[in-house]
């Protein structure tokens, strides 16, 4: 992944950007019915950015109502499957052919450095709504075993109406895991973006239209959660909601989905997850896989794996070896120098509490070794350095709430047995590793986590082709794959009695 502009050119770019928007409701941009707007700060600098619609029920009736006639004229889902496939395709390459837009707005917006925003959450978004355009004429329906005198037709239909609320760290990408297979399935979605990272959502919505995708089955509503968020989940022609954010928040979601229509749900929320060396793993492969599985998008990363758990007679080597990674290959820089790896935390309250943990950890007893500071605060962005804090046990706070922010809590360990316990040892679920050499424990290991993705001597490797989401309080429900369609149809049954 290489940056081919100077800091310069983004510079320059981001000059002529568009950065007061409204909501998009039924195909076209909208103020909010209060007038009302807000202001986004740019993590970067911590100087003004985008000018905001500030969405309330009222805006989130009319989405929804766009949204319900899109539906119901069938100008979506009654579309023959080859021109649906042809223009998710087709919106695909625009997000392609509008990279660097796309990125520079997501970078604008979360503080990622810019050659990230373009090698990794534009390549992945566009990849989403590529793979699920790609399966809309490849889903088959079925006739269910009934014998001579009758048939029956067990059809894939869609919901309906679907909300999808997303978190700010990969806003893209988490919204092309929702949009893809929601829309593909034939519905249409309100999104509401994280009140921190609307624009590159704003953008998708347009070169959706441009794509050909008819106005009201892609809408937007920007603006806070408890204003726009709360109403979406609560709204009674939703059929269903689709939430990745906070286990906090999640609960909420799920019960307002029991006040008000029982709408499906589907939650991605937290985690803390584990990643286990055992002493005859390879030690340079575990350090690279536990810096960069902590430290990348500087730790705003839902699995990433903020427990080290380490056996004792090598956390020494171990620790070294991942000061030395941090060292030479994981540069902290504004998000349009070239050379930056990671860039800033998203707000000044998040950097807060991520200090405050650090904080947590070392009055608790942990010991920080390098890193977890702030750094480059002339710049008035919200910086915070890769670093590690040992001596943790998995009771302190540092061990057991969610970090948000690149700071790992190594564990030490002595036999496989409490290894296991102590990954399992969390309200979470969602990820974790283990790094052996010994194959026989790796397998049997994997199979112990409690999670939904478990990685053996790697971290993060994932495609579209595999299920992403957690077990326990790390919520139910699947993005990416095939399966992640399923969440957005219901089985309707057809009986037909022969004569
Ligand atoms: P958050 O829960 O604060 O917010 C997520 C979304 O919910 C935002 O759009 C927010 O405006 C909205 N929201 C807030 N209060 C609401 C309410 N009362 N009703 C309805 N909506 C409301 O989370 P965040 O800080 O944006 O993102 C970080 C969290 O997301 C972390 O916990 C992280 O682990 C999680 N996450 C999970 C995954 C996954 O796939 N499991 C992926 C990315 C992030």
């Amino acid at each position: 992944m290489t940056n081919q502009h100077s800091r310069a050119y983004w510079e320059e770019r981001l000059a002529g950007l568009l950065l007061a928007r409204g909501h998009f409701i039924d195909g076209r941009g909208q103020p909010a019915v209060s007038g009302r707007t807000f202001t986004r700060t740019r993590p970067m600098d911590g100087q003004p950015g985008a000018v905001l619609a500030r969405g309330d029920a009222a805006d989130v009736d009319r989405a929804v109502a766009a949204a319900r006639t899109a539906f119901a004229s069938g100008v979506w889902r009654g579309k023959e499957p080859l021109e649906k496939k042809r223009i998710m395709l087709r919106w695909a390459e625009l997000i392609r052919v509008h990279g660097e837009e796309l990125a520079l707005l997501e970078t604008l917006d979360v503080g990622k450095p810019v050659q990230a925003s373009l090698g990794v959450d534009v390549r992945l978004c566009a990849e989403g709504i590529q793979y699920y355009g790609e399966m809309i004429d490849k889903m088959y329906d079925e006739i269910a075993p009934t014998g001579p005198k009758a048939r029956a037709l067990v059809r894939k239909v869609p919901l309906g109406v679907v909300a999808a609320i997303t978190p700010w760290n990969y806003p893209m990408i988490i919204d092309a895991w929702k949009l893809g297979p929601a829309i593909a399935a034939g519905n249409s979605v309100v999104l509401k973006p994280a009140e921190q990272s609307s624009l590159s959502a704003l953008r998708l919505a347009e070169l959706a239209i441009e794509a050909g995708l008819p106005a009201g089955v892609f809408n937007v509503v920007t603006g806070f959660g408890e204003e726009v968020g709360k109403p979406l989940a609560l709204h009674m022609d939703v059929d269903m909601v689709a939430f990745t954010g906070s286990t906090e928040v999640g609960k909420l979601v799920m019960g307002y989905a029991a006040q008000s229509n029982l709408k499906r749900v589907a939650l991605e929320l937290g985690g803390k997850s584990p990643l286990v060396v055992f002493a005859d793993a390879d030690l340079d492969a575990a350090a690279s896989a536990a810096a960069w599985g902590c430290f990348y998008n500087s730790g705003e990363t839902c699995h990433a794996a903020t427990r080290l758990l380490v056996q004792r007679p090598v956390q020494d080597a171990l620790i070294e070896k991942i000061e030395a990674v941090v060292r030479r290959e994981i540069v902290l820089a504004h998000p349009f120098e070239p050379s930056a790896q990671i860039g800033a935390l998203i707000e000044a309250e998040h950097m807060d509490k991520v200090l405050g943990l650090v904080a947590a950890g070392e009055k608790d007893g942990g010991r920080r070794v390098f890193g977890a500071e702030r750094v480059l605060s002339e710049t008035g962005g919200y910086y915070v350095s890769p670093g590690v804090i040992t001596d943790v046990t998995n009771d302190m706070r540092i061990a057991r709430q969610e970090i948000f922010g690149p700071v790992l809590a190594a564990i030490a360990f002595d036999t496989e047995e409490e290894a296991l316990a102590i990954a399992n040892d969390t309200i979470y679920g969602l990820a974790g590793a283990v790094f052996t050499r010994d194959m026989d424990r790796a397998h049997r290991f994997s199979e112990g986590i409690h999670a939904g993705t478990v990685w053996i001597n790697t971290y993060d490797m994932s495609n579209f082709a595999t299920p992403f989401g957690g077990f326990k309080q790390s919520g139910f429900g699947r993005d990416r794959s095939v399966h992640a369609i399923d969440k957005y149809c219901d089985y309707k049954t057809i009986w037909q009695q022969f004569g």
